[in-house]
Formats: structure tokens, C-alpha cells, sequence
């Protein structure tokens, strides 16, 4: 008798969990709040994917626990913006728990991260479209590493329709992969059709990018600056005062925690 009645109770409450996860808002875009680190997701019914991964301390987890049902342990597509392990550092454990079905990345990764060679890599030009998500590549590695840049400019730039947002996702690229993307006229078109509504500001609100004519030319509605505690000295506070004087709104998830877009 016991038995049933805990039977019975625990079936109550595993529908209402059901009912209440699907009530939920269940198509979504949030910048996780993954401390230092950058990590998207998008879910769409039991679509879902991550635009990097946040850090090795696995709080992309806590994300996706969040806001995507527990028993969905699927990720359809993540992309890596560049293997630096504020970005990627999670994968790992991310895999551990969920399935990846698709791995996306600016190059093959190389050491640790090699068990994930598997992984598609990405180039300017290149358009991911899956469901009502889509893609567009206009920075990439070869270009800006052959260059001898750095990692951080060896970033995955590009610009992400979701539902009616357009937003310039810029990775960790630095001043000289902005100067290149202004001046070669790769966010004219962005710039003609009115601008962008959300910047994933680069490099966590470093004062190395995020100038005025990237600001001036893509015209942001709002800013995400995806950050931490550091010992960087990021955001810079230039940065976000640049970013004001545009009449940008800036969001932090230092301050502000996941940063929910409709
Ligand atoms: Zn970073």
C-alpha cells in the first residue's frame, strides 16, 4: 500500500515537472553566466545549441540546467569560437553528460581537445543554417593566424539570425580583425540594412576592440559583455563608456547573471 502511494505521488509529481517544463518559455536565447568565459545558448522546443562553452569548471552546466528539461541530454550543434579554455574549457564535461551530435570549430583543436578532431572546421563565407538558426562566417582563423596573429583573433566572427534578432557574435578578436572587418566592407551590408540588434562584445569588454567605428558602423540595440571575476581588468570601463555614448544598453552577466534575449 505504502508503495503504491509513493508510486502514485512520484508519477503526480514527474507530470507536473512535465507540464511545468514545457509551459516554460521554450524557445530561448540566453547568454549563460558562466564567470569568466563565454558560452550561448539557443534552445527551440528540444532543439538546442551552444555557441562556445564557457570554462573547465563546467558552468555552461548550470546553464543548461537552467533552462533546458532535464531529461533532454542532447545537444544538437555547438560551435567553438577558438580553443582558448574560457571558451571551449567546458566540453569536456558537457560531453560527459550530453550528447554532441554536431562539433563546429574556427580549427582543429589539437592536444587535449583532440578526441574532438572530429569537429567541422568553420571559414569566412560559410553559412550554418539549421531550423531558425543561422550563421554567417565573416571572420575566421586562417586568414588571422597565418597573418601571425594571436588566438584571440584566430576568433569565429559572425552574425547570428535568431527569430527577428541579428547579432554580431565577435568572439575574443582584437583591434586588427575589427579594423579589417570595417574596412574591407564585410559589415556593409549589416550597416545598410539598418545594423545589429545585440553585440556579444568581444573579448569579455577588453579595451583592445570594441572601437568606435565598429560601434558606429554596426550600431548595436544592446551589448552582452560575457565576464567574470579576472584579473585582466576586463570589462574596461572605456569599453562600456564607448559603448553608453552610443546609446548602446550594456548587460553584464557579472552583474546581471544569464542574459535572457526574447
Ligand atoms: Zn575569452
Amino acid at each position: 500500500m505504502k508503495i503504491k502511494i509513493i508510486l502514485i505521488i512520484s508519477l503526480v509529481l514527474l507530470g507536473v515537472l512535465v507540464i511545468y517544463w514545457q509551459s516554460k518559455d521554450s524557445s530561448k536565447l540566453v547568454f549563460c553566466d558562466v564567470g569568466q568565459g563565454d558560452a550561448m545558448l539557443i534552445r527551440e522546443g528540444n532543439w538546442e545549441m551552444l555557441l562556445d562553452v564557457g570554462g573547465d569548471d563546467g558552468k555552461v552546466m548550470r546553464c543548461l540546467e537552467r533552462h533546458v528539461p532535464f531529461w533532454d541530454k542532447t545537444i544538437e550543434l555547438v560551435i567553438i569560437s577558438h580553443w582558448d579554455k574560457d571558451h571551449c574549457g567546458g566540453l569536456i564535461k558537457l560531453s560527459r553528460y550530453y550528447k554532441i551530435n554536431d562539433l563546429l570549430a574556427n580549427r582543429l583543436p589539437g592536444g587535449e581537445y583532440e578526441q574532438y578532431s572530429y569537429s567541422k572546421v568553420l571559414n569566412v563565407g560559410d553559412v550554418v543554417q539549421v531550423g531558425k538558426v543561422r550563421f554567417d562566417v565573416i571572420s575566421s582563423s586562417i586568414e588571422n593566424v597565418n597573418d601571425g596573429g594571436e588566438e584571440n583573433d584566430s576568433s569565429l566572427v559572425g552574425i547570428l539570425y535568431y527569430r527577428d534578432n541579428k547579432i554580431l557574435m565577435m568572439g575574443d578578436a582584437g583591434a586588427e580583425v575589427e579594423q579589417k572587418l570595417v574596412w574591407r566592407g564585410m559589415l556593409k551590408q549589416i550597416q545598410h540594412d539598418g545594423g545589429i540588434d545585440i553585440l556579444k562584445v568581444s573579448h569579455h569588454g577588453s579595451g583592445t576592440s570594441t572601437s568606435d567605428d565598429l560601434i558606429n558602423m554596426v550600431r548595436p540595440k544592446i551589448a552582452v559583455v560575457s565576464v567574470g571575476r579576472n584579473s585582466y581588468g576586463h570589462p574596461s570601463m572605456e569599453v562600456i563608456n564607448r559603448l553608453e555614448n552610443f546609446g548602446v544598453e550594456v548587460k553584464r552577466t557579472d552583474k546581471s547573471g544569464d542574459v535572457m534575449v526574447n
